[in-house]
């Protein structure tokens, strides 16, 4: 089922990225492997995915050794005290959606001679639920982030709010894609998921993040 899966998900990317004329080479799938079982997991390693995705740090702490060859990627909320912990897991944090965070993940890392690659989350959505920098402070946020020596920030995540239909969450990318403009044209943006990826990708994402559409 997870192969037939990934077969459809490829396909879905490859109709995408002609119709726009893109590289569908050049987008990253990042397989979120929440609440997946270690062998679906491997499964999914074994045909061929290199970066997994965990949202909690107690959960990648069980999984992130037992899948040879994987790097790890932190997407979810990550709280001040479970960042000692994730410096030791992932290899990319997509979730740095606040100045305190990022002067956390800093001061762990510096202690351990690490440069932590990170994204900045920002919110583009009202949604009360969503963590990430409101749009209105995140220019001097990301001066502030940036200024910081264990940290190389590679780009800007968001997540959508959920939407009946797809093309509603265009807004979201779109605002995510024309703030990277300003900042860094050349940082990455990790934005789509199961319900929007394909929107995400006509915006400009060059990592989405996939969950059901791989495991089901
Ligand atoms: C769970 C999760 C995903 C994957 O969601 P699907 O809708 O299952 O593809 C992506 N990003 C984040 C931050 C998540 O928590």
């Amino acid at each position: 089922m997870i192969k037939e899966n990934i077969l459809r998900v490829q396909e879905r990317i490859a109709a995408v990225c002609a119709r726009i004329k893109a590289d569908p080479q050049k987008i990253t799938v990042v397989c979120v492997t929440k609440g997946r079982s270690i062998e679906q997991i491997l499964e999914a390693a074994n045909l061929g995915f290199r970066y997994l995705g965990e949202n909690r740090v107690q959960e990648a702490r069980e999984k992130y050794k037992q899948v040879p060859g994987a790097e790890w990627q932190m997407v979810g909320h990550l709280q001040l005290n479970k960042v000692k912990e994730a410096l030791k897991i992932f290899s990319l944090i997509h979730s740095v959606d606040s100045i305190a965070l990022a002067q956390e993940i800093n001061k762990q890392a510096a202690k351990i001679n690490k440069i932590q690659d990170i994204l900045i989350e920002v919110k583009t959505s009202s949604e009360v639920t969503k963590f990430g920098l409101r749009p209105g402070v995140f220019l001097d946020a990301s001066k502030e982030i940036l200024s910081l020596d264990n940290l190389r920030v590679k780009g800007l995540m968001t997540i959508a709010p959920a939407v009946d239909n797809a093309e509603e969450a265009r807004q979201y990318f779109a605002k995510l894609k024309a703030l990277r403009d300003t900042l860094n044209p050349s940082w990455l943006l990790s934005m789509g998921m199961t319900d929007d990826f394909e929107v995400a990708i006509e915006e400009g994402a060059d990592i989405i993040r996939l969950g059901r559409a791989i495991f089901g």
